[in-house]
C-alpha cells in the first residue's frame, strides 16, 4: 500500500432520509473546487450487488447514465458531469457487486495465498484500492456513499473510509448531508434527527467535518449552533442547503457559505482562483425567465405518475432545460403515456404542445402510440426530437406512412415484420442467444460523421462542435442493441428521409432528419448524456430554437 497519497479524499454520506440530494451536494462541491483551480474526481458508490445499473429496471433505479467508456451507471454520474463539466469513466463508479466480483475472482485464482478471505481487510482493501484508482492526477476525490447512514448494506464502505482515514489521517474528510424536517403540526424545524444520524456515524468511528443541513427553508442561526454543539463540529462547518428552484443554484448557495474554503483550509491548501461567475449568471437567467414552451414527452414508463418519471429521464429533462434557458424560455414538460396515444389517438393527447420528444426505451409496450406521436409531429409540423428509440420509431413511422412499407417495424417489437427497417445488430443477436445481457449493448462513445448540408450539420456548427469545413466527426454516447437496417436505406432515402449522420465507415445510420419540417431529428445515440448547463447540446438547441421560432408569430 502507498505510504503517502497525494490526493485528498472527501466522503459524502447521507442521513435521516434517502433522496436528499447527496449527489447534487457532491457535484456542487466538485464544481466549487474546480472553479478554484483544483482537479477533482467524483466517485459514486452504490450498495447493490448489480455490477452496473444496466440490468436494473428504470422504475426501480431511475435513469441509467452512460459514460464515454461505456459504463452503465447511476444518474448521479450525470449530475457530476453536468456540474463539473468533465467526462467520467469506469473508475468513477463502484458497486458492491464489482467489489465482491473482484475479491471472489482473486480468491479462485489463489491470489490470497491460502489466507481466509474476510470482509476486513480483504473487501475493505479492494474498496480502498478502487478509491485510489480515482485519485491519479487529481487534487480531490469526492466519494458519495450511496444510501443512508445506518443501513446494513453500505456499512462496509463506511468502514473502508474509516480505515483510509486511519492510514492517512491528514488526507481524509467526511461531509454528512442530513435532513431537518419541519413537521406540519409543529411548524418548526427539528434538528434531533440530524443529531441521531451523526451519532450513528460516530458509532462507526467516523466524525464528520462538515454537516450540510437539507431542509425546506434555510436553517437559522440557533439551529446551526445546536447542530454544531451536539454533532461536534465548528459552527461555520454547518451549512444550510434549502430547497431551491433549480439544482444549479446549489453550488452558489454552498459557495456563499464558504464550503470550498472549509475544505481547502482543512487540508491546508491555498485558494487559487475564485470564479463561479458563469454559474451565478446562469442562476440569474433561470430566475428571470417567464416564458414557457410546452413539450410533450411520449414514452412507455409513464403510467406510474410524474414522481418516478423525472428520475428515469433526468438527463433528457436537464438537456431540455439547458437548451431552453439559452433561449430565455423554460420547458414545461408533460409526460404522455404512449399507450394512451395508442388508444385515444395522437390529436386527443398531443394538441397544443410546442414540441414532441420520444426518448429512449425498450420492449414492445406502447410503441404503436410512439409511432402515432411521430406521425402527428411529422404531419402537423410540430418540432420533433427522437432519442435512440425515438429515432427508431421515427424511421418506422416514415417507412409505414411515407415509403408505404406496410407493417414496417423493429424486430424488437415484431420479429416477423415484413419490413424490418430496424433490426437487431448481428453481434447483439449472438449475445442475446447466450443470455449475455449485462454490459453487452453497443455502449459508450462512438464516432459519427455528420453529413454536410443537413440541418443536423448546421446545429453542430452553430454550437461550435464542428467547423464549417474539414472533418465533421462528432462523438456521442450510445446504448442500444437494434439499428437502422441498411437494406432499406436506399428505399427510405428515395422516399425523402435524410440520413444526416453515419458511423465513419458509413455502415451504421446514426441520425435521420426530415426536410420541409421546422425540426425533425432522430439520433441513434443519446445526446442528452453530453449536454451541460452552460453548453447545451446542439440537437436540443436546434429543437428549442425551432419551437421558439414557431411560436413567434402567435405571440
Ligand atoms: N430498444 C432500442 C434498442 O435496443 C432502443 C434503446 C434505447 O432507446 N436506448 O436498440
Amino acid at each position: 500500500m502507498k505510504k503517502q497519497s497525494r490526493a485528498k479524499f472527501i466522503f459524502v454520506s447521507g442521513g435521516v432520509i434517502s433522496g436528499i440530494g447527496k449527489g447534487i451536494t457532491s457535484a456542487s462541491l466538485g464544481a466549487i473546487l474546480k472553479s478554484k483551480g483544483f482537479k477533482v474526481s467524483p466517485v459514486k458508490v452504490d450498495m447493490y450487488l448489480n455490477q452496473d445499473a444496466g440490468t436494473i429496471r428504470p422504475q426501480e433505479h431511475g435513469e441509467v447514465f452512460v459514460t464515454d467508456d461505456g459504463i452503465e451507471t447511476d444518474q448521479d454520474l450525470g449530475h457530476y458531469e453536468r456540474f463539473i463539466d468533465q467526462p467520467l469513466h469506469r473508475i468513477n463508479y463502484i458497486t458492491t457487486g464489482q467489489i465482491y466480483h473482484e475479491v471472489l475472482t482473486r480468491e479462485r485464482q489463489f491470489e490470497y495465498d491460502g489466507e481466509d478471505v474476510e470482509a476486513i481487510p480483504h473487501v475493505t482493501d479492494e474498496i480502498i484500492r478502487r478509491f485510489e484508482l480515482a485519485a491519479h492526477g487529481v487534487d480531490f476525490v469526492i466519494i458519495e456513499l450511496g444510501g443512508t447512514v445506518g443501513e446494513y448494506q453500505n456499512a462496509i464502505f463506511f468502514e473502508a473510509s474509516r480505515i483510509l482515514k486511519l492510514r492517512y489521517p491528514n488526507d481524509v474528510m467526511h461531509i454528512h448531508v442530513a435532513y431537518l424536517p419541519i413537521p406540519a403540526y409543529l411548524g418548526e424545524m427539528k434538528s434531533k434527527p440530524v443529531q441521531q444520524s451523526v451519532r450513528m456515524l460516530n458509532s462507526m468511528g467516523i466524525e464528520p467535518d462538515i454537516i450540510v443541513g437539507r431542509s425546506e427553508v434555510s436553517i437559522d442561526e440557533r439551529r446551526k449552533e445546536r447542530v454544531a454543539l451536539f454533532c461536534n463540529v465548528d459552527r461555520d462547518a454547518v451549512l444550510s442547503n434549502p430547497d431551491v428552484a433549480t439544482i444549479y443554484e446549489v453550488p452558489v448557495i454552498l459557495d456563499n457559505q464558504h464550503a470550498g474554503e472549509l475544505v481547502l483550509n482543512k487540508f491546508g491548501f491555498k485558494q487559487r482562483t475564485r470564479d463561479l461567475k458563469d454559474w451565478r449568471k446562469l442562476v440569474k437567467t433561470v430566475k428571470s425567465i417567464s416564458r414557457q414552451i410546452k413539450i410533450a414527452v411520449v414514452g412507455k414508463y409513464f403510467g406510474t405518475g410524474n414522481f418516478e418519471l423525472a428520475d428515469s429521464y433526468v438527463s433528457v429533462i436537464e438537456s431540455l432545460k439547458h437548451a431552453a434557458w439559452s433561449y430565455k424560455v423554460a420547458p414545461k414538460l408533460t409526460w404522455i403515456d404512449s399507450l394512451k396515444v395508442e388508444k385515444q389517438g395522437a390529436a386527443a393527447q398531443l394538441t397544443g404542445y410546442d414540441g414532441i420528444v420520444v426518448p429512449g426505451g425498450f420492449g414492445s409496450r406502447g410503441t404503436e402510440g410512439m409511432v402515432e406521436a411521430v406521425r402527428y409531429a411529422r404531419e402537423k409540423k410540430v418540432p420533433y426530437l427522437g432519442l435512440c428509440y425515438g429515432m427508431q420509431m421515427a424511421t418506422i413511422e416514415f417507412a409505414r406512412n411515407v415509403a408505404k412499407l406496410k407493417g414496417a417495424n423493429t424486430t424488437e417489437v415484431e420479429p416477423k415484420t415484413p419490413h424490418p427497417v430496424i433490426n437487431i445488430m448481428p453481434d447483439q443477436e449472438k449475445k442475446l442467444l447466450k443470455r449475455e445481457y449485462g454490459g453487452t449493448m453497443r455502449l459508450g462513445a462512438w464516432d459519427c460523421t455528420v453529413v454536410r448540408g443537413t440541418k443536423t450539420e448546421k446545429e453542430y456548427i452553430v454550437s461550435g462542435v464542428i467547423g464549417k469545413s474539414g472533418t465533421s466527426r462528432i462523438s456521442e454516447r450510445h446504448r442500444h442493441r437494434y439499428e437502422f437496417n441498411n437494406q432499406y436505406r436506399a428505399r427510405l432515402e428515395k422516399a425523402g428521409l435524410v440520413i444526416a449522420g453515419t458511423t465513419p465507415d458509413k455502415k451504421l445510420v446514426e441520425i435521420v432528419e426530415l426536410p420541409d419540417h421546422p425540426y425533425f431529428v432522430g439520433s441513434q445515440f443519446h445526446p442528452e448524456f453530453k449536454s451541460r448547463p452552460l453548453k447545451p447540446h446542439p440537437l436540443f438547441s436546434g429543437f428549442v430554437r425551432a419551437i421558439v421560432k414557431n411560436k413567434k408569430p402567435r405571440n
